[in-house]
């Protein structure tokens, strides 16, 4: 299993901006890059098309979107659909971002039809989770992921494989706020996820790979990735930099 090492720029850069990074990067991970990891990069959508047109002659590397809405085509102002990321050169796409969450308000059944149209639309998935430092205090960190994995995959038990679901597990309380979640943390929780997956999706639950999420740095990232359950990480803030989202890939 390749370990997916997936950057989210979430809402910065400027298309000139973008480019630039992609070309940085590219230019730090050819010829570098081994055979058990796959780099991602799920930029704002205004940069798509450049950034997948740069990656496109490197088999080690995706363009992602960070969000799309779950229908074909038709009056939803604002939104984008999966055969328009598609047709931009776009393959993979987030669900259930905790800022998408919790500041735009997704529920766990939106993030459910977002998972299964864009699975039927031919892009590949990540679905998020992960709890608040509240309901980590209050002890409910099995209960909230147990809900999001059960209701969020619920309508592709029998279509979700390995090569086209991850999930990623990121702590509300740990996502750009320096504070990375301990190994014991991160062993607990992975280690449920992935009992959680082989019960849901009976035929590959134990092969979709379960990323990492929040405050990922260069000096963290081996330490993390040597975890059990860990098979990748979903870096924010590091990942702006072309230099430390390389050392990261690289580590
Ligand atoms: C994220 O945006 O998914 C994330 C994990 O951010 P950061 O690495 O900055 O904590």
């Amino acid at each position: 299993m390749k370990k997916l090492m997936a950057a989210n720029w979430k809402m910065y850069k400027s298309v000139d901006q973008g480019v630039t990074t992609a070309q940085e990067l590219c230019a730090l991970l050819d010829g570098q890059v081994s055979d058990d990891r796959e780099v991602l990069v799920c930029t704002p959508c205004t940069m798509l098309g450049p950034v997948a047109e740069i990656f496109s002659q490197r088999p080690y590397c995706a363009v992602g979107a960070q969000n799309f809405y779950p229908a074909a085509q038709g009056a939803f102002t604002g939104e984008i659909c999966p055969e328009q990321l598609l047709s931009l050169g776009c393959s993979w796409a987030l669900v259930g971002h905790s800022e998408r969450r919790h500041i735009l308000g997704e529920t766990d059944e939106f993030c459910a039809r977002k998972v299964a149209f864009g699975l039927d639309a031919g892009l590949k998935i990540i679905l998020c989770v992960g709890e608040t430092i509240e309901e980590r205090r209050a002890g409910q960190v099995e209960q909230v992921l147990e809900r999001q994995l059960m209701v969020g995959l619920r309508y592709v038990v029998h279509n979700a494989t390995a090569a086209t679901l991850s999930i990623a597990y990121e702590p509300v309380w740990a996502i750009g706020t320096g504070e990375v979640a301990g190994p014991d943390e991160i062993c607990a929780a992975h280690t449920f996820v992935r009992t959680t997956l082989c019960s849901l999706l009976p035929s590959c639950g134990a092969e979709v790979r379960i990323l990492y999420g929040g405050s990922v740095k260069p000096d963290n990232t081996a330490a993390i990735l040597s975890l059990d359950n860990v098979n990748g990480v979903l870096v924010g803030g590091a990942s702006l930099h072309a230099g430390s989202f390389a050392q990261i890939v690289l580590a």
